[in-house]
This record gives structure tokens, sequence and C-alpha cells, in this order.
């Protein structure tokens, strides 16, 4: 009898879009090598190249953590659910997003923590006030102590994208008396799929200006503070101090490191969200009594093991979902009352419609919040993550280039050369060059029979990392006529052929 593995979004490229694989095995060890070797492409993923599990994957037998039990010894049997749980980052390339430099940092005092306000120093609420908020006041988990302690509460947004739009609007809707926000991106069309604090009409503004107009249009009672910087480890302890609660709404593993550790460090809670095309994850982090992302996640993957939403795309509701957990959860914080989050990790799998949820522990072996922590100030995230600032990263690329220019003259003249293009299925649909073939990044080792050595070949995708990837393993298979398309289609639609549609 085989036990069923539960396959992330993620790792689904590697077992066929299977969601869950049976595989045979009396441990968890024996479970996964079977697996790896019924989805061969799994194995990097889930091993380094020592044959260790790699730390950025966590793996549960029900709703426990394997680290808790015997590791990899610990017995399975058919009754038992097995999950595969990888960090995810939930959103674009940090490179794209200019985050800023950063370097060590004083650690500042732990802060005292923020609930233990007296009945008597919390702020009176006026008569609109009373009527605004009539509904929490004669609920008796709230009533008008509980509104007080929101007034006089305080949350900080990292982010007023997907995460941070629907969080900010009902921390502001409910009478959080400051909210912060920080952000240095303007809006795009792309954003508003899911991004609900900004309209059509803020298309080109800050996505500062755009959220503080709209959280003071929902609720004027509420300070808006708005901070136009990349946060890094020069300024986060100091944009972190007057706030109560953190809300991790970042999209890139750097930031949401360097979130989690400045929480730590100054004892203030993270109410944490991230999100992949249709799942997300949610939960309490860096609490006195509760563990820190660190516990979960000692180490990001390698860039571009794991895809961004920026290439893996996301459900424009699911941010909506995972985002008001956040504010529910931070909400619940300020009135001290419920079971907040702490020690529990909440999976939702919109497709399904589906939560889950898994114990989380406090590693004492945690460099930051474990009994003998190593990491007494922010450190280097970029270094930390191995992200490779964008300029190097296109030097080192170091592939054979041809400008989209360059290639419209060879089609004029009419050459002989053969187009590729390895982008996705669906972004095909979206827009394409002219006589190029597709086979997906993820497929070019398996089809280079499809290819011929002898010809140019062109290879190409939205912008031109993908294709940067694709050419470089065609040389490694004999393929020395292979060039990128400098700038990808994007470029192409830029330059040659303006009828089509970017994305
Ligand atoms: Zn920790």
């Amino acid at each position: 009898m085989a036990t069923k593995i539960l396959i992330p979004t993620p790792l689904r490229p590697y077992t066929d879009k299977k969601d869950a694989v049976d595989a045979d095995g009396t441990t968890v060890g024996e479970l996964l090598a079977d697996l790896t070797r019924k989805h061969a492409g799994l194995k990097a993923h889930l091993y380094n190249d020592q044959g260790k599990l790699r730390s950025f994957v966590n793996v549960y037998v029900n709703d426990e953590d394997i680290r808790y039990l015997q590791k990899e010894q610990t017995p399975v049997s058919p009754a038992d659910t097995v999950s595969i749980i990888p960090s995810v980052a939930g959103g674009v390339d940090k490179a794209e997003k200019g985050y800023g430099p950063s370097s060590t940092s004083a650690v500042a005092e732990k802060g005292s923590y923020p609930f233990s306000r007296s009945v008597e120093e919390l702020p009176q609420l006026t008569n609109d006030e009373v009527k605004r908020y009539s509904r929490h006041l004669i609920m008796p988990e709230v009533g008008m102590d509980g509104q007080r302690r929101l007034k006089a509460g305080s949350v900080l947004c990292i982010g007023a994208g997907g995460l941070g739009s629907p969080a900010a609007l009902y921390l502001a809707a409910a009478g959080v008396g400051r909210i912060g926000v920080v952000d240095f991106d303007t809006v795009d069309y792309s954003n508003l799929q899911r991004q609900i604090i900004h309209g059509t009409p803020d298309v080109g503004r800050s996505k500062l200006a755009s959220a503080k107009d709209r959280l003071n249009a929902i609720n004027p009672h509420v300070d808006v503070q708005t901070y136009e910087v990349a946060l890094s480890s020069e300024n986060a302890l100091k944009l972190f101090e007057p706030y109560d609660v953190i809300l991790d709404g970042t999209d890139n593993f750097p930031t949401r490191y360097l979130t989690n550790d400045a929480c730590v460090l100054m004892g203030k809670p993270n109410a944490y969200g991230s999100i992949f095309r249709f799942e997300g994850q949610a939960s309490v982090f860096a609490t006195k009594e509760g563990p820190c992302y660190r516990c979960l996640y000692p180490e990001p993957p390698p860039p571009g093991l794991v895809p961004s939403c920026a290439e893996g795309g996301v459900l424009g509701v699911l941010p909506g979902v995972i985002g008001v957990i956040q504010a529910t959860e931070a909400i619940k914080l300020i009135l001290g009352s419920g079971q907040p989050l702490i020690g529990r990790l909440l999976l939702y799998d919109a497709l399904q419609m589906r939560f889950r949820e898994l114990k989380l522990r406090r590693d004492p072996e945690c460099p930051i919040c474990g009994d003998h922590p190593t990491i007494h100030a922010l450190i280097d995230y970029d270094q930390f993550c191995g992200v490779v600032p964008a300029q190097t990263q296109h030097a080192t690329t170091g592939v054979p280039e041809i400008t989209v220019e360059e290639l419209k003259a060879k089609m004029d003249r009419g050459d002989d050369f053969f187009l590729l293009d390895v982008r996705e299925p669906n972004e095909y649909q979206i827009c394409k060059i002219q006589g190029a073939k597709l086979i997906p990044l993820g497929e070019v080792s398996q089809r280079t029979g499809e290819l011929d050595r002898d010809r140019d070949l062109i290879v190409h995708c939205k912008m031109g990392a993908r294709s940067a990837k694709a050419v470089s393993l065609l040389q490694e298979r004999g393929f020395t006529r292979a060039r990128n398309l400098k700038g990808g289609i994007l470029e192409w639609i830029d330059k040659v052929d303006r009828t089509q549609s970017k994305y």
C-alpha cells in the first residue's frame, strides 16, 4: 500500500503537474527516495549535492514537521499524508524592483509588548467614531475598550501590493489608529487584477499616494504614514520602531528575511503572508512565545529555483484572502483577543478551496530567535539570499546575443534560421513572434531532437533571462550556433511589432 505525498504548486512541473503522488516506503526517507525515482526532476529541488534535504523545503507527516519527529527515519503508513512545504517568495523579481543596498546595523532595544496599554491611557472615541464603529462596539470581543485599543494601535504594511492592498483597506476600515505603508513603486495596469487599493485612474501614480488617498477616503480618522523607500538593513529598525505590528506583504526573499529579523530583534509580531499562483500561507511570527520565519525556513532557496509570481502568475483573489487573514491577525493582536496564528502555519489552496494547518515550533537552534542566537544585528540580505545585482546578472549570462533589429533584418533578408520560444504555452497565447516554435524552458533538454545543430538558432522568452539559460544549455549539447534574443519578445513588441499585446 502506498502513502500519499501532497506536491505543492511550485514543484508540480516536476511531477507531470500532479498535486499528489503515491509512493512506497515505511519511512519518510524511503518515500522520498521512491518519489524522486518516479520523478527524477524533483531530486535537485529536494536534495542538495551532499544528498541532504534542502533547508528551504519542509516535510510534514500529517500536521507535524519531521524535524520534530524522527526526521527522515519517521515511520509512515498508508493512512498518513505526507506534505512537502517549500518556501515561496510570492512576488516579482527583486532585481526588477530595485531593492536598495543593505548592510549591518545596530540592534535595537527589544520593545515592550505593544498590547500592555492600560485602559486609562487609551484615547477616547469621538461621536463620529462611535457611529462608525457601532457594529464593533456592540460585540463583547471588541466593545468600547477594544475599539479604543484599535485607535491607539498601529500597523506597518510592508508593500502596497497584492497583500498590502486588502490588508490596509480593512485595517483602515476597522479603525486602527495609525497605518504605515512602505513602498516605492508606481501603479501599473498589471497590478489592478489584485491590488484593489489602486484604481484605473491611479495607473502611473506612486502606489503610496494612491493608497493614502484611498485609505483616507475610507476612514479620515486614521493617520496614514507613507514611506517612499526600499526597506533595507539601514532603515528597517527605524521604520519599524513606532509600530505595534508589522504586516509582511513582501514579494521577495531578501525583504522577507529582513522583515523577520528586524521583528525578532525588536520584539514586534510579524503578521506573515505569502502567495503563489492559487496557494497561500499565513502565520504570526516573532512573538515572545512563538517561532519566527527562520525557524520554519532557516535558509532561502537559491535564486531561480523557485519561480516568482512575475514568472508563475497569481490568482487575483488569492492575495485578497491571505491579506485579509493577515489584517485579521494584526487586529486580534492589538485587541488581545482570540487565538492568533502563533505556532501554526495556515495553508490555503484556492483551487481545491481547502484550508490546512501545520504545527510550527520555535527552533532552539534558530540563529536569531533560538537559545544561542548567532545573529544580533541585521545582515546583508542580498548576499544571504544569493541575489546578484541586475547589472552583473546580465554581464555574467555570457551567451551570444542578437538584437531585435538584427532579427528583423534577418527575417526581411529571408536568412535561414530556426526561431525557438522557451516561454510557457499561456504566454505564447498572449503574443508570439511569427514562425517561432514553442518549447518551454523546462522541456528543452528532453526535446533537443526537434532542433538542428547545423542551423542558426535564435532563442527568445519574455525578457531574455530564460532564453539565456536555454542558450547556455543548448551550447553544452553542441548547438554552437544558438543565440539569445536580447530583451525578449517585450523588446520585439516595443521596437518592431507594436500591434501585439504586452504582458
Ligand atoms: Zn526563529
